[in-house]
């Protein structure tokens, strides 16, 4: 699950305190959108008082189908990326890649299938590949 939290945060210029809500967990395959903020570090909140930007530095919970791992806002971009791409949530150019849930594809050409099962298998996978290329 996403999941949201609160934190209380003091103004560096006027030391007014305030609470900002954050994605403390982000599910890749349910919010990809949070996955291009995260990117793009826009953990960024006005002070209500002297309205100027505030950046909130924080270790959020990436969940992905890969499993779990906590990486900081501020970040390099550039490490972010390869992160994520070893976790297979974003491809080469940076892309957002939407998984098929929890589903490991099964193998249509293991030698030890008989060929109707393996077409059914096969059918199986392209049904699935089709659906989530149709999603994206
Ligand atoms: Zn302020």
């Amino acid at each position: 699950m996403t999941h949201l939290t609160s934190t209380e945060i003091i103004c560096p210029h006027c030391k007014y305190s305030f609470r900002v809500i954050w994605e403390a967990s982000i599910n890749t395959w349910l919010n990809p959108e949070l996955i291009q903020k995260f990117l793009d570090d826009k953990y960024y909140y006005e002070c209500p008082n002297c309205m100027k930007q505030i950046h909130l530095v924080t270790k959020i919970l990436i969940n992905c189908p890969k499993g779990m791992l906590w990486i900081s806002n501020d970040e390099k971009i550039e490490t972010k990326k390869k992160i994520l791409k070893d976790y297979d949530v974003i491809n080469e150019k940076g892309e957002i890649l939407a998984p098929i849930m929890g589903i490991d594809l099964p193998v249509e050409d293991h030698p030890g299938l008989n060929s109707n099962l393996a077409k059914e298998i096969k059918k199986f996978k392209n049904e699935l590949l089709d659906k989530n290329n149709n999603n994206s």
